[in-house]
């Protein structure tokens, strides 16, 4: 059974200053049991939400907190690199990584292979990686869209020895988000069906490259524009296990129905019969879907 996750990425959103607050708010309304939140704020903004997620208040039944993550990691562990941050910096701020976003691709011309190094210095410290593929409209239009998700996944992964799963806690270090390029922060979406199929593919792709279990540990995330009204949709496919969620998880109504939707489907895979159960009722805190999420 594999973990339902929610995770937020704030892009180049809030301060040090009105973080926390949100950091807050966002944790103690979504207190759903089963799932793994993780909240991706600016560099500056880790330790005021790290903190701010400290308190009693955002624990869900389960136990689990609301993890704080980074939305990039240099590839070298120190050195003469202006402006960066190495992943043994992040040491304390955060547990998880996103990396190969699009955005980083498009704005910092960050290729595969380097995105490989990212994820490697990012195990190495220890870091649960959130990568991310998707392939731009003209290519989905030409049905290249598994063509190209299957290249950015190799070009990522293939010959960095990063084979092993490394599962810690029922979880793998790898998360996978597929976000296809013009459905990120455009208000438009994938097809819960298109975007399954694209789950598939990735995980063949894993499963090509070696990946222990054929890649069927690994969760694959839906990224694009997901609300909470859109978010049903992609947790209806059991090929997708959460989702990674950009302009919409700035906003606390949002983030609420997000992870309450995402809670029933944890709850259903909890369930024998896969029938959801309301998160909560006796039996839910139970099972490796209870797992006490990382904490920075
Ligand atoms: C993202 O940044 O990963 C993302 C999916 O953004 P949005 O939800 O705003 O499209």
């Amino acid at each position: 059974m594999r973990h339902v996750i929610v995770a937020a990425n704030w892009k180049m959103n809030t301060t040090p200053a009105d973080a926390g607050e949100l950091a807050r708010t966002i944790g103690s309304r979504t207190r759903e049991p089963g799932v793994i939140r993780v909240i991706c704020p600016p560099y500056v903004c880790l330790a005021a939400v790290g903190d701010a997620l400290r308190g009693p208040e955002i624990v869900a039944a389960d136990g689990s907190g609301v993890a704080v993550g980074a939305q990039n990691v240099h590839h070298e562990p120190a050195g003469a690199f202006t402006g960066e941050i190495s992943a043994s910096m992040l040491a304390g701020l955060a547990t998880w990584v996103i990396v190969g976003h699009s955005e980083r691709r498009r704005d910092a011309g960050e290729t595969d292979p380097l995105i490989g190094r990212k994820l490697r210095a990012a195990r190495a410290a220890g870091l649960r990686t959130i990568l991310c593929v998707g392939e731009q409209l003209d290519e989905r239009e030409a049905g290249r869209a598994e063509a190209v998700v299957d290249a950015q996944v190799r070009g990522c992964l293939e010959g960095a020895g990063l084979d092993a799963l490394g599962v810690e806690d029922g979880l793998p270090w790898l998360t996978m988000a597929y976000e296809p390029v013009w459905a990120i922060g455009t208000g438009r979406t994938a097809r819960g069906a298109d975007a399954a199929a694209m789950a598939v593919a990735i995980r063949a792709t894993l499963a090509a490259l070696g990946m222990s279990n054929g890649g069927q540990d690994v969760p694959v995330l839906y990224g694009g524009s997901v609300t909470s009204g859109s978010i049903g949709e992609f947790l209806a496919e059991p090929d997708i296990d959460g989702a990674l969620v950009g302009g919409a998880s700035l906003k606390p109504d949002e983030m609420a129905g997000i992870v309450a939707r995402a809670g029933m489907t944890a709850a259903a895979r909890r369930t024998p019969s896969g029938e959801p159960g309301a998160p909560g009722e006796p039996g839910a805190s139970t099972g490796p879907g209870a797992l006490a999420a990382p904490t920075a």
